[in-house]
C-alpha cells in the first residue's frame, strides 16, 4: 500500500466540488443544490453539500459514525448522490471552467489528473488509462451502499485496481485511507537458511510491521499473499546485492555519467530495477517492497 500524494490536492478536491455545484445549481436538474442540502441537514445539521464534498479522512469518519448512530435511517433521501455519480463516471453532465471555458468533469479526468500509474492499495497493479479505455476503477472507501451521502466525496474516491476493488473489497470496510497514511511501515527480509541467495524457499518476506500498521487494509487485500507470489524478486536483489559491488557500480557511473546516468541514484535505480524515491512509488509496481528490501540489503 501506498499513499495518494498530490502538490494540489486540495485544488484538485475544489474542482471536484465546483463541478457537483455547477451542475446542481442549473435550472430544472432532476436533484438541484436545494435538494442536497435539505436532505444533509436531516442527519447532519452542522454539515452542508460543500463540506461533505471536500470532507477530509478525519471528517468523513466523523460523518460515518454520526451516520451510523441513527436509528431511522431513509437511503432514499441519498439518491441524488448516487444519480450524481452515475454522471461522474459518465462524464458528460458535471463541468467546471478552466479560464472561463466550460470543461466536461468526470472520473477519468480525476484519475489523470491524480498522475498515479499503480494502484494504492496493492501497489502492484497499473491503473493507468489505455487510449480511451479505463483500466482503473473508482473505490469508495466507505461503501456507497452502507454510506450513500458519501458517494460524491472527494476523499472516499479511491483510484484502484480491479482486484483490489471488487475481488477482495467489495463492500467491506478497511481501516486505512490513502489519501491519510500516517503510519510508516517497511517490509523486511527473513533469512531461512544458507540457500537464500540462490532459492526462494531460502527467505521469507517479513510482514510483521505491515499487519500491524495496515490493520484491515492488510488482510482485506490479502496483501501477504500478493506479495508472496513475487519473491522472485527479491531474489533478484539479493544476488544484486552478492554480485554489484560499490567499485562496480561506481564503475558505471564513471562510464555512463552525462549519457546513461544523471547521477549514482540513477545506476542505483537501473541495478534495483526500479524507482528509488518515495515520492515516485505511484509510478511503478512493487516499488514499496523492492525500495524496502534493496535498502535493507544495502543497494540503496
Ligand atoms: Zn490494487
Amino acid at each position: 500500500m501506498i499513499q495518494i500524494k498530490h502538490d494540489n490536492l486540495d485544488n484538485l478536491a475544489k474542482r471536484h466540488w465546483e463541478a457537483v455545484k455547477n451542475y446542481s445549481s442549473k435550472k430544472r436538474v432532476h436533484y438541484n443544490l436545494e435538494h442536497f442540502e435539505k436532505n444533509i441537514k436531516k442527519y447532519f445539521p452542522e454539515f452542508n453539500l460543500e463540506m461533505i464534498v471536500l470532507a477530509k479522512p478525519e471528517i468523513l469518519e466523523v460523518l460515518a459514525l454520526t451516520w451510523l448512530s441513527h436509528q431511522c435511517k431513509n437511503f432514499d433521501d441519498f439518491k441524488a448522490f448516487q444519480t450524481y455519480y452515475d454522471y461522474l463516471t459518465d462524464g458528460d453532465k458535471l463541468f467546471f471552467y478552466k479560464e472561463n471555458e466550460k470543461k466536461d468533469y468526470s472520473s477519468k479526468l480525476l484519475v489523470n489528473s491524480l498522475g498515479l500509474s499503480v494502484c494504492p492499495y496493492c501497489n502492484r497493479n497499473f491503473i493507468q488509462i489505455i487510449g480511451n479505455q479505463r483500466i482503473d476503477e473508482l473505490d469508495h472507501f466507505y461503501p456507497k451502499s452502507k454510506y450513500p451521502f458519501l458517494a460524491l466525496s472527494f476523499y472516499n474516491l479511491i483510484p484502484s485496481c480491479k482486484t483490489c476493488n471488487q475481488t477482495f473489497k467489495g463492500v467491506k470496510e478497511i481501516s486505512i485511507n490513502p489519501y491519510d497514511m500516517p503510519e510508516k511501515f517497511k517490509f523486511a527480509l527473513k533469512i531461512k537458511n544458507v540457500d537464500f541467495y540462490y532459492k526462494k524457499e531460502g527467505f521469507e518476506i517479513d510482514f510483521k510491521e505491515l499487519k500491524a500498521k495496515l490493520g484491515l487494509n492488510f488482510s482485506v487485500f490479502e496483501l501477504e499473499k500478493v506479495y508472496e507470489t513475487h519473491k522472485d524478486l527479491i531474489l533478484e536483489l539479493i544476488q544484486k546485492q552478492i554480485t554489484y559491488s560499490d567499485d562496480y557500480i561506481d564503475d558505471l557511473f564513471r562510464r555512463y555519467e552525462g549519457t546513461l546516468f544523471k547521477n549514482r541514484e540513477d545506476v542505483l535505480r537501473h541495478l534495483s530495477g526500479n524507482y528509488v524515491s518515495e515520492s515516485d512509488f505511484h509510478l511503478r509496481p512493487l516499488s514499496k517492497l523492492t525500495h524496502d528490501i534493496a535498502q535493507e540489503l544495502g543497494l540503496l
